[in-house]
């Protein structure tokens, strides 16, 4: 597969004002603070800095798009379960949040979860906000675990999200070791319809009337 050559950093949204217009396909990326996942975004596309790891401050108490191409974009949420995050910032991303979840153009969630932590209550919250969109689970830094504990983390991570109800699927993931990056690859691929290169995005939800 291609890469991402082209993506770019396109804005930060603070305010409901901010959202690029509603159109095309978009994909939301989020997890806990330190779970890996500006490594994960920069892996998948390719890209050694798009989204700055949280070593950075900055961008990452906003909601930050990306431009893929035209017509698509990644959203990459701020990261949660952080103590220093105030509550009145927590309680500003709130509208934000509702609104993403409305838009049309949402295809989307990928969550990412340290492979060495349970799936948690702060990702179950995701997990019920993404509702009618689909979410993809990365378990992810499995480099750090062994053959049979990245296994055992699969496993259960998959027992606690069936036993939740919830309908996500789920892989290990490393950025170190490239392991399941193919993958991930292919999932956002699927969501932002750019496996057939001729199609361009927005018939399938309008197709179900999910607009
Ligand atoms: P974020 O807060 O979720 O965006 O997390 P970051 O992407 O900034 O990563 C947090 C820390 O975990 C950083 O020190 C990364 O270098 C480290 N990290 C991220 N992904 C991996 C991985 O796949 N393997 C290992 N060993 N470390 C990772």
């Amino acid at each position: 597969m291609a890469g991402f050559a082209h993506a770019q950093f396109l804005l930060s949204v603070a305010s409901l004002a901010q959202f690029p217009p509603d159109r095309g396909a978009e994909v939301a990326f989020a997890g806990r603070s330190n779970a890996g996942k500006s490594t994960a975004l920069n892996a998948i596309l390719g890209r050694r800095a798009l989204a700055r790891t949280s070593k950075t401050p900055g961008r990452t108490r906003l909601l930050n798009y990306f431009a893929l191409d035209a017509e698509r974009r990644i959203v990459d949420l701020p990261g949660y379960g952080y103590a220093k995050v105030s509550e009145r910032e927590r309680l500003g991303w709130e509208p934000l949040l509702a609104r993403l979840r409305e838009r049309s153009s949402l295809r989307g969630l990928f969550l990412i979860v340290d492979s060495r932590r349970e799936v948690g209550p702060l990702d179950f919250a995701l997990i019920d906000w993404a509702d009618r969109v689909p979410v993809h689970v990365l378990l992810a830094k499995s480099d750090k675990l062994n053959r049979s504990e990245a296994a055992r983390a699969l496993r259960s991570a998959e027992a606690t999200l069936e036993a939740s109800g919830a309908r996500p699927t789920v892989q290990l993931f490393s950025a170190v070791s490239g392991d399941g990056v193919a993958a991930a690859e292919r999932v956002l691929r699927e969501w932002l319809e750019l496996l057939d290169p001729k199609k361009t995005p927005g018939t399938s939800r309008e197709a179900t009337g999910a607009d």
